[in-house]
């Protein structure tokens, strides 16, 4: 199906008083792409904590003003001094070994990556790892759900079978579910497709202190949209370059993004197809189409490779994960995960003054 033209008119509000029945405004910023987020109670904390001049003579100057007015000037000043500069997610970390990143500038040739590479390693103790690794996560998303200051998306994309629900499932197990929130994108709704491509992908984005996790994400606009020929060749193209600015903004608004294509090779789609199709539990799970989808291999391979090369950015480059041997990718995956997060360091905010000193009464 042919997408549709985008042809809506934004109006950006930058400061949104008191909504009716609230008992506090709701803080928001804008972002570049018109977008709002709000904001968290920490960050509301240490924005008033700071001695800001602006604020302070907006504050005077709305005593004088009516209750309306002064709410919103107060909103604006508010808003303007919580936008968070100072929170750029830390350069992309290196993968953990046997993943092979694209850096800025390569040519991504898929073919010269081994899908069955296992990096040697041993496959009984790889699940052992597997477990130290999810215990970093687990302490580490506990720090940066408190800290309430940045947050982590991962990116899965595959080809169908490539097993990125088995991944997700593996490496996120005992992550407290509040802190974590996993989207699945599929063929864009009749709401979505009657917005900009990017929309219904940035509407999910993680908040502060969050893991976002895509399941498929807005690389299927260059990816699927491409090979099914849904939009002209121009109009795909475009969209690396909206996707790299994209990326570089959430970057700049202390989203880490993190980026994993799952490699496997036809061989090892064939034997999961007809793995699927052998057990009667797994039907649900398969889906004709594939079949279908299957003759388009080189083509997705393609769009894949062109995909990788033209969106690893110095902020988001892609990681290729060996993925036909299930217990290697998990162990990999979730390894560069924990090291993604420790390198963010998240900290537990300060604690209010003389909690320590204090006692609970009977
Ligand atoms: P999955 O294969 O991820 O488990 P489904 O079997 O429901 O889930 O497949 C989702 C389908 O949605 C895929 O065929 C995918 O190509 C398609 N899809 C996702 N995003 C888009 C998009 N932007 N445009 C067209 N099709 C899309």
């Amino acid at each position: 199906m042919p997408e549709r033209p985008n042809r809506g008119i934004v109006v950006s509000l930058k400061a949104i008083p008191h909504a009716p029945g609230r008992s506090r405004p709701i803080h928001r910023e804008t972002s570049n792409f018109g977008m709002t987020k709000k904001r968290g109670k920490h960050q509301r904390g240490q924005a008033a904590g700071k001695v800001d001049t602006k604020s302070a003579a907006t504050a005077s100057q709305a005593a004088h003003e009516p209750p309306s007015a002064a709410r919103w000037a107060r909103a604006a000043a508010e808003i303007a001094d919580a936008v968070p500069h100072d929170v750029q997610a830390p350069p992309a970390r290196q993968a953990a070994e046997g993943i092979v990143t694209i850096q800025p500038g390569q040519v991504c040739d898929l073919s010269a990556i081994d899908p069955n590479a296992d990096g040697g390693l041993d496959k009984e103790a790889s699940r052992q790892a597997l477990a130290t690794e999810r215990a970093r996560i687990q302490t580490l998303q506990e720090r940066l759900y408190a800290e309430h200051r940045r947050s982590l998306l991962v990116v899965f994309q595959a080809i169908d079978t490539g097993g990125k629900d088995g991944t997700i499932r593996a490496v996120l197990e005992g992550v407290n579910p509040q802190g974590c929130r996993v989207w699945s994108f599929k063929v864009p709704s009749a709401e979505e497709a009657d917005h900009d491509v990017l929309w219904r992908y940035h509407a999910r984005t993680p908040g502060r202190g969050m893991i976002g996790v895509f399941n498929r994400s807005h690389y299927e606009d260059v990816l699927v949209v491409r090979v099914k020929g849904l939009v002209p060749e121009e109009t795909w193209r475009e969209r690396y370059g909206l996707i790299n600015d994209f990326e570089r903004m959430l970057t700049l608004s202390g989203t880490t993004v993190l980026k994993f294509f799952l490699h496997i090779s036809k061989d090892e789609q064939k034997e999961r197809l007809e793995a699927r199709i052998a057990d009667p539990e797994k039907h649900w799970k398969f889906d004709p189409a594939d079949l279908i989808e299957r003759k388009s291999w080189d083509a997705y391979q393609a769009a894949f490779a062109d995909a990788l090369t033209h969106c690893s950015t110095p902020q988001a480059p892609w990681h290729v994960v060996p993925a036909n041997r299930k217990w290697f990718r998990n162990l990999v995956i979730a390894r560069t995960i924990a090291d993604t997060l420790e390198a963010m360091d998240p900290q537990f905010p300060e604690a209010a003054e003389g909690i320590s000193g204090m006692t609970v009464p009977d």
